[in-house]
Protein backbone atom coordinates (compact mmCIF):
# COMPACT_ATOMS: atom_id res chain seq x y z
CA UNK A 1 0.00 0.00 0.00
CA UNK A 2 1.17 3.58 -0.61
CA UNK A 3 1.63 6.02 2.27
CA UNK A 4 -1.76 8.04 1.14
CA UNK A 5 -3.46 4.24 1.24
CA UNK A 6 -1.78 3.92 4.38
CA UNK A 7 -2.43 7.45 6.19
CA UNK A 8 -6.38 7.23 5.52
CA UNK A 9 -6.25 3.19 6.74
CA UNK A 10 -5.35 4.57 10.06
CA UNK A 11 -7.27 8.35 10.19
CA UNK A 12 -10.75 6.47 9.30
CA UNK A 13 -9.91 3.83 12.27
CA UNK A 14 -9.37 7.06 14.68
CA UNK A 15 -11.95 8.51 16.39
CA UNK A 16 -12.12 12.36 16.08
CA UNK A 17 -10.57 13.15 19.02
CA UNK A 18 -7.29 11.50 18.81
CA UNK A 19 -4.89 13.59 16.98
CA UNK A 20 -1.94 11.50 14.29
CA UNK A 21 1.50 12.20 14.58
CA UNK A 22 3.18 10.31 11.60
CA UNK A 23 6.59 9.11 12.63
CA UNK A 24 9.35 10.36 9.65
CA UNK A 25 12.20 9.55 11.70
CA UNK A 26 14.58 8.35 9.46
CA UNK A 27 12.30 8.75 6.19
CA UNK A 28 13.57 10.96 3.64
CA UNK A 29 11.82 14.37 2.75
CA UNK A 30 10.21 13.20 -0.31
CA UNK A 31 8.11 10.83 1.75
CA UNK A 32 7.08 13.43 4.07
CA UNK A 33 6.17 15.57 1.06
CA UNK A 34 3.80 12.82 -0.09
CA UNK A 35 2.41 12.47 3.17
CA UNK A 36 1.55 16.09 3.62
CA UNK A 37 0.29 16.34 0.28
CA UNK A 38 -1.94 13.72 1.23
CA UNK A 39 -2.83 15.85 4.07
CA UNK A 40 -1.23 14.54 7.02
CA UNK A 41 0.94 17.80 9.04
CA UNK A 42 1.68 16.82 12.18
CA UNK A 43 4.95 14.78 12.15
CA UNK A 44 7.23 13.26 15.04
CA UNK A 45 10.99 12.90 14.91
CA UNK A 46 13.43 11.75 16.89
CA UNK A 47 16.79 14.00 16.67
CA UNK A 48 17.05 17.65 16.49
CA UNK A 49 19.39 18.42 13.71
CA UNK A 50 17.10 15.80 11.42
CA UNK A 51 14.38 17.77 12.57
CA UNK A 52 15.96 21.08 12.05
CA UNK A 53 16.88 20.27 8.26
CA UNK A 54 13.87 18.32 7.12
CA UNK A 55 12.06 21.51 8.83
CA UNK A 56 14.11 23.70 6.35
CA UNK A 57 13.39 21.98 3.42
CA UNK A 58 9.02 21.31 3.77
CA UNK A 59 6.13 23.09 3.97
CA UNK A 60 6.10 25.92 7.24
CA UNK A 61 2.89 25.07 8.04
CA UNK A 62 3.69 21.70 9.25
CA UNK A 63 3.46 20.62 13.03
CA UNK A 64 6.92 19.29 14.23
CA UNK A 65 7.24 17.34 17.39
CA UNK A 66 10.49 16.05 19.41
CA UNK A 67 9.29 12.45 20.49
CA UNK A 68 12.61 11.27 21.26
CA UNK A 69 14.74 11.73 23.86
CA UNK A 70 16.44 14.92 23.56
CA UNK A 71 19.68 16.55 24.77
CA UNK A 72 19.96 19.56 26.29
CA UNK A 73 22.61 20.81 23.85
CA UNK A 74 20.55 20.11 21.04
CA UNK A 75 17.32 22.07 22.33
CA UNK A 76 18.62 25.13 20.46
CA UNK A 77 18.36 23.45 16.80
CA UNK A 78 14.53 22.91 17.25
CA UNK A 79 13.61 25.64 19.54
CA UNK A 80 12.43 28.19 16.99
CA UNK A 81 9.81 26.16 15.15
CA UNK A 82 9.16 22.88 17.60
CA UNK A 83 5.12 22.67 18.05
CA UNK A 84 5.08 20.08 21.10
CA UNK A 85 7.50 18.12 22.78
CA UNK A 86 7.30 15.12 23.91
CA UNK A 87 9.51 13.53 25.79
CA UNK A 88 10.81 15.61 28.96
CA UNK A 89 11.75 13.64 32.23
CA UNK A 90 14.57 16.20 33.58
CA UNK A 91 14.37 19.59 34.96
CA UNK A 92 17.54 20.55 33.92
CA UNK A 93 15.98 20.06 30.20
CA UNK A 94 13.17 22.49 30.77
CA UNK A 95 15.24 24.79 31.96
CA UNK A 96 17.02 24.79 28.71
CA UNK A 97 13.79 24.64 26.94
CA UNK A 98 12.29 27.63 28.84
CA UNK A 99 15.53 29.58 27.65
CA UNK A 100 15.43 28.80 24.36
CA UNK A 101 11.88 29.05 24.20
CA UNK A 102 12.32 33.06 25.57
CA UNK A 103 15.47 33.93 23.44
CA UNK A 104 12.89 32.87 20.16
CA UNK A 105 9.99 35.52 22.35
CA UNK A 106 7.95 31.65 22.40
CA UNK A 107 5.76 29.78 24.61
CA UNK A 108 7.29 25.83 24.08
CA UNK A 109 4.49 23.33 24.67
CA UNK A 110 5.81 20.10 26.44
CA UNK A 111 4.48 16.26 27.59
CA UNK A 112 6.14 15.01 30.43
CA UNK A 113 7.11 11.52 29.65
CA UNK A 114 6.29 8.86 32.01
CA UNK A 115 7.84 5.35 32.68
CA UNK A 116 5.03 3.25 32.67
CA UNK A 117 6.72 0.13 30.87
CA UNK A 118 8.51 -2.67 32.36
CA UNK A 119 11.93 -2.43 30.46
CA UNK A 120 14.63 -0.74 32.17
CA UNK A 121 15.93 1.18 28.83
CA UNK A 122 12.96 2.82 28.54
CA UNK A 123 13.18 6.79 29.48
CA UNK A 124 10.74 8.44 31.92
CA UNK A 125 9.73 9.94 35.02
CA UNK A 126 7.89 7.35 37.82
CA UNK A 127 4.99 8.76 39.94
CA UNK A 128 7.12 10.08 42.83
CA UNK A 129 9.19 11.90 40.30
CA UNK A 130 6.47 13.44 38.49
CA UNK A 131 5.04 14.94 41.83
CA UNK A 132 8.71 16.20 42.68
CA UNK A 133 9.20 18.56 39.16
CA UNK A 134 5.57 19.60 39.14
CA UNK A 135 6.26 21.05 42.89
CA UNK A 136 9.40 21.78 42.63
CA UNK A 137 10.18 25.86 42.83
CA UNK A 138 12.40 26.34 39.76
CA UNK A 139 8.88 24.56 38.00
CA UNK A 140 6.79 27.23 39.27
CA UNK A 141 9.54 30.04 37.16
CA UNK A 142 9.44 28.42 33.84
CA UNK A 143 7.73 31.41 31.93
CA UNK A 144 8.45 29.96 28.36
CA UNK A 145 7.12 26.71 29.23
CA UNK A 146 3.53 25.31 29.05
CA UNK A 147 3.13 21.63 29.74
CA UNK A 148 0.26 20.14 27.59
CA UNK A 149 0.00 16.21 29.10
CA UNK A 150 1.87 13.21 29.89
CA UNK A 151 3.56 10.53 27.27
CA UNK A 152 4.16 6.86 27.18
CA UNK A 153 5.69 3.73 25.79
CA UNK A 154 4.44 0.78 26.76
CA UNK A 155 6.47 -1.87 27.04
CA UNK A 156 7.43 -4.03 24.06
CA UNK A 157 5.52 -7.12 24.26
CA UNK A 158 2.86 -9.68 22.47
CA UNK A 159 1.07 -9.50 25.59
CA UNK A 160 -1.66 -7.52 25.21
CA UNK A 161 -2.66 -7.58 28.70
CA UNK A 162 0.20 -6.17 30.04
CA UNK A 163 -0.02 -3.46 27.53
CA UNK A 164 -3.44 -2.68 28.29
CA UNK A 165 -2.62 -2.16 31.87
CA UNK A 166 0.43 -0.37 31.21
CA UNK A 167 -1.87 2.52 29.30
CA UNK A 168 -4.31 2.20 31.79
CA UNK A 169 -1.97 2.93 34.96
CA UNK A 170 -0.55 6.11 32.66
CA UNK A 171 -4.50 7.22 32.05
CA UNK A 172 -4.80 7.30 35.80
CA UNK A 173 -2.00 8.88 36.59
CA UNK A 174 -2.92 11.40 33.58
CA UNK A 175 -6.33 12.28 35.21
CA UNK A 176 -4.52 12.03 38.98
CA UNK A 177 -2.19 14.66 37.64
CA UNK A 178 -4.50 16.76 35.77
CA UNK A 179 -7.04 16.77 39.04
CA UNK A 180 -3.98 17.69 41.43
CA UNK A 181 -2.31 20.25 39.46
CA UNK A 182 -4.06 21.14 36.19
CA UNK A 183 -7.50 21.42 37.53
CA UNK A 184 -8.52 24.80 35.91
CA UNK A 185 -6.07 25.07 32.95
CA UNK A 186 -7.95 23.33 30.33
CA UNK A 187 -4.30 23.63 28.44
CA UNK A 188 -3.33 20.44 30.16
CA UNK A 189 -5.63 17.75 28.06
CA UNK A 190 -2.50 15.58 25.66
CA UNK A 191 -2.09 11.88 26.61
CA UNK A 192 -0.02 10.79 24.12
CA UNK A 193 0.25 6.75 24.00
CA UNK A 194 0.40 4.42 21.22
CA UNK A 195 2.51 3.20 18.46
CA UNK A 196 1.94 1.38 14.82
CA UNK A 197 2.16 -2.10 17.40
CA UNK A 198 -0.45 -0.86 20.51
CA UNK A 199 -2.37 2.30 19.43
CA UNK A 200 -6.13 0.55 19.18
CA UNK A 201 -4.67 -0.41 22.55
CA UNK A 202 -3.95 2.60 23.28
CA UNK A 203 -7.07 4.29 22.23
CA UNK A 204 -9.14 2.25 24.22
CA UNK A 205 -7.03 3.23 27.11
CA UNK A 206 -8.17 6.49 26.73
CA UNK A 207 -4.81 8.23 24.19
CA UNK A 208 -5.87 11.08 22.07
CA UNK A 209 -2.95 11.38 20.17
CA UNK A 210 -0.67 8.47 18.02
CA UNK A 211 2.55 8.38 17.34
CA UNK A 212 2.69 6.43 13.93
CA UNK A 213 5.87 5.10 11.98
CA UNK A 214 6.05 1.95 10.48
CA UNK A 215 2.30 1.49 9.39
CA UNK A 216 2.50 4.25 7.41
CA UNK A 217 6.22 5.12 5.91
CA UNK A 218 7.02 1.22 6.00
CA UNK A 219 9.83 -0.49 8.68
CA UNK A 220 12.82 1.57 9.37
CA UNK A 221 16.28 -0.26 8.99
C1 LIG B 1 9.80 5.45 16.60
C2 LIG B 1 8.81 5.90 17.62
C3 LIG B 1 7.42 5.76 17.39
C4 LIG B 1 6.83 5.11 16.16
O1 LIG B 1 7.09 3.75 16.15
P1 LIG B 1 6.37 2.76 15.07
O2 LIG B 1 6.43 1.45 15.72
O3 LIG B 1 7.19 2.85 13.82
O4 LIG B 1 4.99 3.26 14.86
C5 LIG B 1 6.57 6.25 18.38
N1 LIG B 1 7.03 6.83 19.50
C6 LIG B 1 8.36 6.99 19.74
C7 LIG B 1 8.79 7.64 21.00
C8 LIG B 1 9.28 6.52 18.82
O5 LIG B 1 10.59 6.66 19.07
Amino acid sequence: MSIAENLQKIETSLPPTVCLVAVSKTKPVEMIQTAYDAGQRVFGENKAQEMQSKAEKLPTDIEWHMIGHLQSNKVKYIAPFVHLIHSIDKLSLLKEINKRAAQNNRVIAILLQIHIAKEESKFGLDETELSELLESDNFTEFKNIQVVGLMGMATFTENTAQIQSEFNCLKGLFDVTKNKYFKTDSNFSILSMGMSGDYEIAIKEGSNMVRIGSSIFGERK
